[in-house]
């Protein structure tokens, strides 16, 4: 009857909860959240709900209830401050220390903040919890003009979404094509292009100099030219960071992340971590590495919950993220690493293709855009770690379930 503290109320935080009581564990779970809200689902807050397509009860990870039904205690808006290893106790800002049997971090990562002139002026936004994102819908609306700093997945995505919410946009990026740090040329150039087929503009190599302001409200963007991009609202996408620093602070080992291993184990047997803020072996690319997806998190969560449970662990996934913009379904299955080729089998022009990357004939990833089957039969393909056809592959009259046989 162990108890498991976690500190961390977001997916992965909350996913580790419902797991262990899946799992059937009847100690004590107690889930600290700095966050005034129950663990809810960010992608929807720069898709669906920034456009006002789903409600905030839709976001939540579990209905209200489930918590007390299923004995978790709860304390939200609550900071923790601070691990003894020793003592085995977590202690909040407001003083309580909550002893554990289990530990487990799922802190998250934070936006990246831009260390220039203006970045504290009203309007100058990030994009990661729902308080954000609050203020990011309250800003937009039709004739508003949005600055995009950094075209990467939440940026484009805000960008598509303010399009449909009537706003102006301009995405502004310091490399030569957006999504340059995630994704491969072609699928750059598609997004760029379709984008601006939908409105959208685009500064490229640009320098972001300082944000200016009227009063106290950002009225435009100085970028490194010297020219001022007006606007009414700027939202700063350039990255995450992970909230690591309670763990390193507990001289847990760091990396960019919380090391851990395979059953998302510290190397303190009684402390685990979870989600965005771990570095985590990649068994099928041998290496260590950090990931920022839902997926991610909720395998990571369950790995956890099994190692406390003494049950096996989960098979390893292959990773895989996705991200909607306008009616563009995007999928990605694996990672490129040492690819040294890639395959386009579709038709880009029609928004309906994918982008096969291989290392010799062994498949590392698939970026997939509206086409399920290429990146179904693709991450299985990337798990069976089996040589594959490059004929087969590029050509559309043979199947996916064919390619992957
Ligand atoms: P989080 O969900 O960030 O939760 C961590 C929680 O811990 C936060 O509430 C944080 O405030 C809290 N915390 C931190 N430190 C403390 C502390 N000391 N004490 C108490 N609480 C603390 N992924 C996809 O796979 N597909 C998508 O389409 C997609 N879209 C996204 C769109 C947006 C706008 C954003 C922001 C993310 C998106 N992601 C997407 C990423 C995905 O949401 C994250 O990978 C996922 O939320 C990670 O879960 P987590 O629990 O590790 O971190």
């Amino acid at each position: 009857n162990a108890c498991v503290v976690i500190v961390g109320a977001g997916h992965a935080g909350g996913s580790a909860a419902a797991f262990l009581r899946q799992y059937g564990h009847e100690g004590r779970i107690v889930l600290i959240g700095d966050e005034p809200l129950l663990p809810y689902q960010r992608p929807p807050l720069s898709k669906a709900w920034l456009k006002g397509e789903a409600d905030a009860d839709s976001l939540a990870l579990k209905p209200a209830e489930w918590y007390g039904e299923n004995n978790v205690s709860l304390r939200l808006s609550g900071v923790a401050e601070r691990i003894n290893r020793a003592a085995k106790t977590v202690t909040l800002a407001s003083g309580e220390a909550i002893s554990y049997d289990f530990l487990i971090l799922a802190t998250g990562a934070r936006a990246r903040q831009l260390p220039i002139p203006g970045s504290d002026l009203a309007g100058v936004l990030a994009l990661r919890t729902a308080a954000d994102a609050e203020l990011l819908k309250h800003a937009l609306g039709p004739g508003k003009r949005l600055a995009v700093i950094g075209g990467g997945y939440v940026g484009l995505e805000a960008a598509a979404s303010a399009r449909a919410l009537g706003a102006e946009v301009v995405v502004v990026e310091r490399e030569s094509r957006v999504l340059a740090r995630v994704a491969c040329e072609t699928l750059s150039t598609f997004f760029q292009d379709y984008h601006r087929a939908r409105g959208v503009t685009f500064e490229l190599n640009a320098g972001v100099e300082a944000f200016e302001g009227e009063g106290d409200h950002i009225r435009g963007v100085r970028l490194s030219d010297g020219r001022l991009l007006p606007c009414d609202v700027a939202l700063v996408g350039v990255g995450a960071i992970p909230n690591d620093e309670l763990a390193k602070d507990a001289g847990l080992t760091t990396a960019n992340g919380v090391v851990v291993d395979l059953a998302a184990r510290t190397e303190d047997p009684a402390i685990f971590a979870i989600g965005d803020v771990t570095h985590r072996p990649l068994p099928l690319y041998e290496r260590q590495f950090r990931l920022e997806s839902v997926p991610n998190a909720l395998e990571q969560a369950k790995q956890a919950a099994s190692a406390i449970l003494g049950r096996p662990g989960p098979a390893p996934e292959v990773p895989w993220f996705w991200s909607d913009q306008y009616d563009l379904k995007l999928q990605i299955a694996g990672l490129p690493f040492e690819a040294d080729r890639t395959v386009v089998r579709g038709d880009v022009a029609a928004a309906k293709f994918a982008v096969f990357h291989l290392k010799g004939d062994l498949l590392q990833a698939v970026e997939a855009v509206n086409a399920p089957p290429e990146f179904m039969a693709g991450k299985q393909l990337i798990a069976k770690r089996a040589p594959v056809s490059v004929e087969k592959l590029a050509d559309t009259s043979v199947s996916m379930k064919e390619v992957a046989a």
